[in-house]
């Protein structure tokens, strides 16, 4: 056929999700097009936070073998119930009820293709005309972006780096109004590495209370703590206010990539209940993807026989490697660390541009640095922070020091003189 140039096409992209769609790997993906292949020395990849390819941070055979006798037991190749396997949600019930003052019901458990979708899920149960929902700035990015798409509206509170990056819960009070359906925290917290104390979360449920909201507390890295704060879940808070519990195998069994997560509900008052958020959250898993039913089959062993070692392993290194950072970033000028990370994997660092010459700003930064010296660090635009840079030390030590090493040779080529 010829090509006919008045040939119409009703055919277009979606601009609107070209502009709403601010994701971690989006970010890093432009800056690793500066990447020089000239350069024969690893990258060292600050930017993201999946260390698992790393033998430091590789899963266990324990978690492995849950995998295979799940599969071999041939029980899990039908479709799973769209909550999710039961087997799977009574064990996640058991382990989130141990240290809480409440028993969790496999009801109130729905498992999701990772964290991923369980924010995909509860953003979009939550966006109906008119609603806003309260976010944490600087955040893990998907919120904000799934919020932008459902026509969620988006107001920020931030995260004070002097307070050790609690909430500032007068703006929260300042910002809610009766359109305000849901507070989303962190903790332990990405992109800045902290861990809120239970009088802390305390206050959050309260002001949740006091708006008539519920909590939606984003648990992906729980108990992945190696400072001083233990971990304290949000539920523990549940009777104060409603929360909506995220989480997945993602971080803590190093296993991001076989996408398992799940939602879980800690309201032993029912309000989630009784005012349609389950039957929302239902009716929205019966039209989405499941994950897998092989990988749910496998969790009540997973959970069942990850080793304390395993774990705390994993935990030691995070500890020397957050130390190395944080110290050695703090040595250089251009950089700012103002809090030691205490979980998770990840540090927020400002960026001093006053005693750099020729850099423009944070992505300008991030640009040269994975051009001259093969590093690769997530901007802080990409998690809302301009001018700020966000640092994953989940990696092996050598890495760190490495990293940390370039970094300094950069500052004094580019140093103000
Ligand atoms: C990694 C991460 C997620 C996504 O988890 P997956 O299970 O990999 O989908 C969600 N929230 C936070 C804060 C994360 O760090």
């Amino acid at each position: 056929m010829e090509m006919n140039e008045s040939q119409h096409w009703n055919i277009h992209g979606n601009e609107e999700l070209n502009k709403s769609s601010v994701s971690v790997r989006g970010t890093l993906n432009l800056i690793s097009t500066y990447l020089n292949t000239d350069d024969h020395r690893p990258v060292i990849a600050f930017g993201r936070a999946d260390p698992s390819s790393y033998p430091s941070f590789r899963t266990s055979s324990s978690i492995v073998e849950a995998l295979v006798d799940a599969v071999q037991s041939r029980n899990f190749n039908s479709y799973p119930s769209t909550q999710g396997v039961l087997s799977a949600r009574r064990a996640l019930a058991e382990y989130y009820s141990r240290g809480l003052p409440y028993q969790l019901s496999s009801d109130e458990v729905f498992i999701t293709t990772g964290c991923t979708q369980a924010i995909e899920v509860i953003i979009s149960v939550l966006a109906r005309p008119g609603a806003n929902i309260l976010l944490p700035r600087p955040a893990y990015p998907h919120y904000e972006a799934r919020a932008n798409f459902g026509h969620l509206e988006v107001r920020n509170f931030d995260l004070i780096p002097e307070k050790s990056w609690e909430v500032d819960l007068e703006v929260v009070k300042a910002l809610a109004d009766n359109n305000t359906v849901a507070i989303v925290i962190i903790n332990p917290n990405n992109p800045c590495g902290s861990v809120y104390t239970y009088q802390h979360l305390k206050e959050i449920a309260e002001t949740a209370r006091k708006l008539g909201i519920f909590v939606i507390s984003d648990e992906v890295y729980a108990h992945m703590v190696f400072g001083k704060k233990p971990f304290v879940p949000m539920g523990e808070f549940g009777s104060i206010a409603p929360v909506l519990t995220l989480g997945s195998l993602s971080k803590k069994w190093s296993v991001p990539g076989w996408r398992l997560g799940w939602i879980l509900t800690t309201d032993p008052n029912g309000i989630l209940k009784k005012h349609g958020i389950l039957e929302s959250i239902q009716n929205y898993k019966d039209i989405a993807p499941d994950p897998p039913t092989c990988i749910q089959g496998a969790v009540p062993q997973i959970l069942a026989k990850t080793s304390d070692e395993f774990v705390s392993g994993l935990l030691d290194l995070l500890r020397t490697n957050a130390d190395i950072l944080y110290e050695k970033i703090n040595e250089i000028p251009c950089f700012t660390c103002p809090n030691k990370p205490e979980g998770s994997m990840l540090a927020m660092v400002k960026l001093n541009l006053e005693q750099l010459e020729g850099i423009t700003d944070d992505v300008d930064f991030c640009s040269k640095v994975a051009k001259e010296e093969s590093v690769l660090i997530l901007p802080g635009v990409g998690v809302g922070m301009k001018n700020w840079l966000r640092f994953s030390f989940g990696m092996e030590h050598c890495s760190i020091e490495d990293g940390v090493a370039r970094l300094e040779n950069f500052y004094r080529r580019h140093k103000l003189h």
